[in-house]
């Protein structure tokens, strides 16, 4: 579904992603485990269309989106979580998902998609109307989730979806990645926490500065010994 191949990804004089590889199959959940400011962000940002590869190809079902604007891949089925959430806390939580949508007009699809978030995110249905700068973490999580649904995206993007929460609602996130991932849609995940997120994908790459240094069936990287010293203590 989603290939990169050998891209080179650059800040100004900063060369962040040194030649990265992989690919994601359609119904898989991926993962991408490395410590900060390995590039795990920055290989997603140059998937929705935020950053631009100097060189190599990046493919979605097999046509080139490398260096097309933002708003293009949206439309074409990929949609990106963004790390710390990035909701708009100005706006109530309905505005919020509404936005989600702006690149869609079939009225009657997005309806069907707001009852769906609603129904998967019940607090969301609960606060509808609550200013969204006001929520919880965990609930902004659920609302940067449910926004990003609202695209009806094929391949969904998270960036660390369980950074800065309580052990007991980043349970509740990954149990909803899976849900989510169970009702067809496609998932790249972002990780810190490489144990949880291991045990949701079935393959996984590991990045180091810039540079893709394992992969395997996510099974493979939690038994491997190099992956349990780094990433999952021990
Ligand atoms: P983290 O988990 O800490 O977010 P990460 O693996 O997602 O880490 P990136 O954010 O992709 O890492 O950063 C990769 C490298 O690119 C880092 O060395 C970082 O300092 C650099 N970088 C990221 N954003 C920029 C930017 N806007 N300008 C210059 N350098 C940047």
């Amino acid at each position: 579904m989603l290939k990169i191949d050998d891209i080179n990804v650059y800040y100004g004089a900063i060369h962040a992603l040194k030649g990265i590889s992989l690919e994601v199959s359609e119904g898989e959940i991926v993962t991408l485990i490395g410590a900060n400011g390995a590039g795990k962000s920055t290989t997603l940002r140059t998937i929705s269309g935020l950053l631009k590869p100097r060189t190599g190809h990046l493919t979605f079902e097999g046509q080139n989106i490398a260096g097309l604007p933002a708003q293009e891949i949206v439309k074409k089925g990929i949609c990106h979580v963004p790390e710390g959430r990035r909701i708009f806390a100005n706006m109530s939580v309905l505005e919020n998902l509404e936005l989600g949508a702006y690149t869609r007009s079939d009225s009657k699809g997005i309806a069907e998609d707001m009852e769906a978030v609603f129904k998967r995110f019940p607090r969301l249905r609960e606060r509808k109307t609550q200013v969204a700068g006001t929520l919880s973490g965990g609930e902004q999580q659920m609302l940067a989730i449910g926004r990003a649904l609202m695209s009806r995206p094929r391949l969904l993007l998270m960036d660390e979806p369980s950074m800065g929460l309580a052990p007991l609602l980043v349970k509740e996130i990954f149990a909803i990645i899976k849900e989510i991932n169970a009702s067809g849609t496609t998932i790249l995940l972002v990780e810190q926490n490489a144990n949880m997120a291991l045990s949701v994908a079935q393959k996984a790459y590991v990045l180091e500065t810039g540079r893709i240094t394992l992969s395997g069936t996510a099974k493979e990287l939690a038994e491997s010994e190099a992956v349990r010293k780094a990433y999952l203590g021990g």
